[in-house]
């Protein structure tokens, strides 16, 4: 046994401004400390159809299979591939960075012959591109796509894209982890069949659970398998047992994490989704703006852009790790790494829920003005944050 003393568990103080998990809200926080319920004590019952109730709000549809998955994004992403997909069945999906690559190496494990659609890496995927590939496949299964590429920083537009998958007669998916509850994002309207996002980003809450929506035409693809969904923990027909009305045991419901996630879905409520939308795009605006000011260069076209999450390209010379490492040591921010091909060339800088607020921008701002000339990146006092200020009040 180790004979080492463990001490009280006592992290240090950060501001979350990666891509996610972001700083929790302190209602949120307090929920996760609220005494355990039973998973099928009644009165546990109720707060899962609340937070039914809310989650289908915030994905703005009717779906009746709405539930949140236990497990973080991936397991949402798993879930929502696994349910439809069967071996053999054709899937395409728009991959322009890092998600859109797990997805379409989940539905390969699945048995699914899979179309990835290569896009550049920081622009989002022309429906064009989708409707030529889409044209030159017989039968295709499911279209999927990411909506905002937490690796690039892109939004992508969803809407034609749905259109030409129904013209195809295929299901819609959708990864809506980064944009759910901070970007616009209308499942029934937009026709998407299966959605899912992530607790830790726009959300609120901590990771852990993936909300997750399927329309009446996806739960009827799942009805009608030929085979049983492959993972049993994420089969939808006997999850829906237990959030529906039979109330089954399935697996022992994360009870901290769904108090967590009312919570937050009532914070979004009370804010309203119109607003907070509005809130996270006019924050964004405002940071954009301030690293422009200070002569550092967007990796995304404004037009382009992902509000919760943007690509900074690290200026020549300027030691990535360095300057991580002194955000966090000497300013508790943290902000993250590039991945895939922006690898140590760029920074991820995330806008998320609690964390999306002008204070975070300006202590951002503020740090990174002291650190660069450290690094030979000369910035002139002041400029991003006079810049951001005045974007976030005009904006
Ligand atoms: N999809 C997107 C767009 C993401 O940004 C992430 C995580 O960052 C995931 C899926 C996977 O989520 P998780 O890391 O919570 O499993």
């Amino acid at each position: 046994m180790s004979q080492k003393t463990v001490g009280e568990l006592n992290p240090p103080g950060r501001i979350l401004l990666g891509p996610g998990p972001a700083t929790l809200h302190p209602r949120v926080l307090h929920a996760l400390s609220t005494p355990l319920l039973g998973h099928l004590d009644p009165a546990f019952l109720e707060l899962m159809d609340e937070t039914v109730t809310l989650l289908r709000d915030t994905f703005r549809t009717e779906n009746q299979l709405t539930i949140p998955i236990s497990g973080t994004g991936s397991a949402g992403m798993e879930a929502a591939i696994c349910n439809v997909v069967e071996p053999g069945d054709t899937v395409v999906v728009g991959v322009k960075g890092v998600f859109g690559q797990r997805m379409a190496e989940v539905a390969s494990r699945y048995g699914a012959n899979v179309v990835p659609l290569e896009g550049e890496w920081g622009r989002p995927i022309e429906p064009e591109e989708f409707e030529r590939v889409l044209k030159g496949l017989p039968k295709v299964k499911v279209v999927a796509v990411v909506h905002a590429e937490t690796s690039t920083g892109v939004l992508q537009p969803l809407e034609e894209i749905g259109r030409l998958a129904r013209d195809k007669d295929a299901l819609f998916l959708v990864d809506a982890v980064t944009s759910l509850g901070g970007v616009d994002t209308r499942v029934d309207e937009w026709g998407i069949d299966i959605c899912y996002g992530g607790t830790q980003k726009c959300i609120g809450a901590p990771p852990g659970l993936s909300p997750l929506t399927f329309s009446r035409r996806a739960a009827g693809v799942l009805d009608s398998r030929k085979s049983k969904v492959t993972s049993w923990y994420l089969d939808l027909s006997l999850l829906q047992m237990y959030w529906g009305g039979d109330r089954v045991y399935h697996h022992t419901a994360p009870i901290s994490m769904i108090y967590s996630l009312r919570e937050a879905l009532r914070i979004i409520q009370e804010e309203g989704l119109k607003e907070r939308i509005e809130r996270h795009r006019r924050h964004a605006v405002g940071l954009w703006a301030g690293l422009e000011a200070m002569g550092l260069k967007l990796l995304v076209p404004a037009e382009y852009r992902a509000t919760p999450i943007t690509t900074v390209q690290i200026p020549e010379g300027v030691d990535d790790a360095a300057v991580r490492g002194a955000l966090l040591q000497d300013f508790g921010i943290e902000i993250g790494g590039g991945l895939g091909p922006f690898k140590g060339t760029a920074w991820r800088i995330g806008l998320m829920g609690y964390s999306s607020r002008p204070e975070n921008i300006i202590a951002l701002l503020n740090a990174l003005e002291q650190l660069l000339p450290k690094q030979g990146f000369e910035v002139a006092r002041a400029v991003g944050i006079v810049a951001a200020e005045t974007a976030m009040s005009g904006a």
